[in-house]
C-alpha cells in the first residue's frame, strides 16, 4: 500500500479511493462549469491536476481568451461519486468542449452542451464545436508524457471531426494514431456528445495497488444473491441482479 501522505490512486476507477490528492483550482484559464460548481468534486492525482493546468495554458497561449471548462473529477478521498460509475480514484475528469458562437468568439455555457457530427447543437443553436481548440487540447494531453493518458471518451462523430482537424493541420502521424487509439465512444452507456471524459493511467511505482482498468460490474458491485433453481434445474438471475451485471456505464 502507499506510504502515508503520498499521493496515490488505490483500486480501480470504478472501485477505488484517492490518497493525498490535489485540488484543481479555478484560475483565469480554468473554469468550473456552473452546473457542477455546487459540489467540490475537483480532486485528483497531482499528475492529472498539473496536466490539466498545462493543457489549459497551452490552449490559452495559442487561442487567447480560452478557458478550460471542467466538470467532475473525484471526491477529496475518492470513492463513489454521484451518478458516475468511475471517477473514484483520482484518475478521471470530465471536460466540457471548447465552443464558439456563430461569429467565432469563445462561448461558455452553464452546463455541458451536446453537439452532433456537424459541430452544431440543437440544445444551443448559437453554439459551434470548436475543432481547432478541442484538437489542441487533445494534442496537449496526448503529448504530455507525465500524464500517461489512458482514454478519452467522446462520441464517434466528434471523434471523426477531431481526427480530421488533426489531418488538416498535418499533425505528425504518431500523434494522430495515438489520438485514434485514445479517443473512443464508449461501447455502452452515454455516447459522450457533450463532454470529454479523460482518464489517465496509473502513476509509475503504483502498479501494486492501482488497477489500470475498471473492474467488471460483477466485481465492482456486491455480488448478486444466487437465484433459486427453477423446475428445469437451470437458474435465472433476478431482474435486479441482471441489471447490475449489465455494464450500462463505467464512466
Ligand atoms: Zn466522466
Amino acid at each position: 500500500m502507499p506510504s502515508q501522505n503520498a499521493p496515490a490512486s488505490v483500486g480501480a476507477p470504478n472501485a477505488g479511493v484517492l490518497h493525498a490528492g490535489e485540488h484543481l483550482d479555478e484560475t483565469s484559464i480554468i473554469r468550473v462549469v456552473p452546473a457542477f460548481a455546487g459540489r467540490d468534486y475537483r480532486w485528483g492525482l497531482p499528475s492529472l491536476v498539473r496536466g490539466l493546468e498545462r493543457a489549459a495554458s497551452l490552449v490559452n497561449k495559442r487561442f487567447p481568451d480560452s478557458m478550460l471548462s471542467v466538470g467532475d473529477m473525484s471526491r477529496k478521498s475518492g470513492g463513489e461519486i454521484g451518478h458516475h460509475k468511475s471517477h473514484q480514484s483520482g484518475r478521471d475528469v470530465d471536460v466540457g468542449f471548447y465552443m464558439t458562437d456563430r461569429e467565432g468568439s469563445p462561448l461558455y455555457a452553464q452546463r455541458f452542451v451536446p453537439f452532433d457530427g456537424d459541430g452544431v447543437s440543437s440544445a444551443m443553436p448559437s453554439a459551434r464545436f470548436d475543432d481547432a481548440r478541442n484538437w489542441t487540447l487533445i494534442e496537449a494531453l496526448i503529448t504530455d508524457p507525465s500524464l500517461r493518458m489512458q482514454r478519452v471518451f467522446v462520441s464517434a462523430p466528434l471523434r471523426s471531426r477531431l481526427l480530421k482537424e488533426a489531418e488538416r493541420r498535418n499533425v505528425p502521424l504518431w500523434i494522430r494514431l495515438r489520438a485514434a487509439q485514445l479517443l473512443q465512444q464508449p461501447k455502452t452507456g452515454v455516447p459522450h456528445d457533450n463532454h470529454f471524459h479523460i482518464r489517465i493511467g496509473c502513476p509509475p511505482g503504483q502498479e501494486a495497488y492501482c488497477e489500470v482498468s475498471p473492474r467488471t460490474p460483477s466485481r465492482a458491485a456486491p455480488p448478486p444473491t444466487p437465484a433459486p433453481r427453477n423446475r428445469y434445474g437451470t437458474t435465472q438471475a433476478p431482474a435486479a441482479a441482471r441489471k447490475r451485471l449489465n455494464p450500462a456505464s463505467q464512466y
